[in-house]
């Protein structure tokens, strides 16, 4: 589609090695786009899902999947020395990660992996590493995020979709803590929420809405006090989420000189009070200073 110069938006492929023969080279990432496409490095994916019961946590699931023992807890998709090796290959030659971790062992697994990879490091490079969806982390697996410079994308649509299935069946009180926005937000670690389509569809006012009110299909909330504001969540998919992928300096805000990648609303969301966003409506989107879409 890039060579046909049918990409309105820009698009970043992070390739798997996960399945690679070990000794296989890396894929060439490119910071630069062709056509409206680059590769920005590697994915790995180090566990499932929460709402699969297949998310590798710490504490046993709150109601264990019929079949299963009363401890069980997930699984991991590699052992440790694989992920080890795995991420030490990407992170350690400066090409930047991103990783599938929702349960708490799983991010644990994968931080121990980060840590190795820098042991004996003077400085820390500047690796933005991602934690894809970071479902279950914990307040003391931030502070060492926020001390090893990995970031966190959390899935926050999830509140909405699967929150009273969270709260009921999978974590049970573990639940309410689900997608910590406020706690990341308090620790300035530049976090970004998004939408993973298909599995929701890629409807970034209901992601700001589920992010600012965390109100699951039934009504109720989950987790009041690990909710943001609307101006956080704005920054969150836009300021945060370009800086994710080392384009700040283009991308993310309204400044000159800047990319003209622009969304016209139809209220300016900032004067809105969180349980009315959805009603926003998207007007028009600009890509590159081009009009690519209208509302009817
Ligand atoms: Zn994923």
């Amino acid at each position: 589609m890039a060579a046909q110069g049918a990409l309105t938006l820009d698009t970043v492929a992070y390739v798997t090695t996960q399945f690679a023969t070990p000794g296989t080279p890396l894929p060439s990432h490119s910071w630069k786009y062709t056509n409206g496409f680059r590769v920005g490095g590697v994915k790995l994916f180090l566990d499932g899902s929460p709402q699969g019961k297949t998310a590798r946590l710490s504490k046993p699931y709150h109601v264990p999947p019929p079949g299963t023992a009363p401890d069980y807890r997930g699984y991991p998709t590699m052992a440790q020395e694989v992920t080890d090796s795995r991420v030490h290959e990407v992170v350690g030659r400066n090409v930047q990660l991103m990783a599938h971790a929702n349960g708490d062992a799983a991010i644990d697994s994968m931080l121990d992996a980060v840590e190795k990879s820098f042991a004996g490091r003077k400085n820390m490079p500047d690796h933005r590493t991602v934690m894809i969806h970071a479902q279950t982390v914990r307040e003391d697996q931030l502070d060492r995020m926020r001390t090893l410079g990995v970031v966190p994308s959390y899935f926050s649509a999830h509140s909405f979709f699967w929150g009273d299935w969270h709260r009921d069946s999978v974590l049970g009180e573990r639940a309410f803590r689900i997608s910590p926005l406020r706690s990341t937000n308090d620790r300035q670690i530049p976090f970004t929420v998004h939408n993973e389509t298909p599995v929701v569809p890629p409807d970034m006012i209901r992601l700001l809405w589920a992010t600012t009110n965390r109100q699951t299909r039934s009504g109720k909330v989950l987790g009041e006090d690990k909710r943001i504001g609307i101006r956080d969540a704005l920054a969150a998919i836009t300021r945060s989420a370009a800086w994710q992928y080392f384009e700040e300096e283009s991308k993310g805000t309204l400044e000159r000189g800047k990319r003209a990648d622009l969304v016209l609303l139809s209220e300016n969301p900032l004067n809105m009070k969180p349980e009315d966003l959805l009603r926003l409506k998207v007007v028009g989107t600009w890509s590159r200073g081009i009009r690519v879409f209208a509302a009817r």
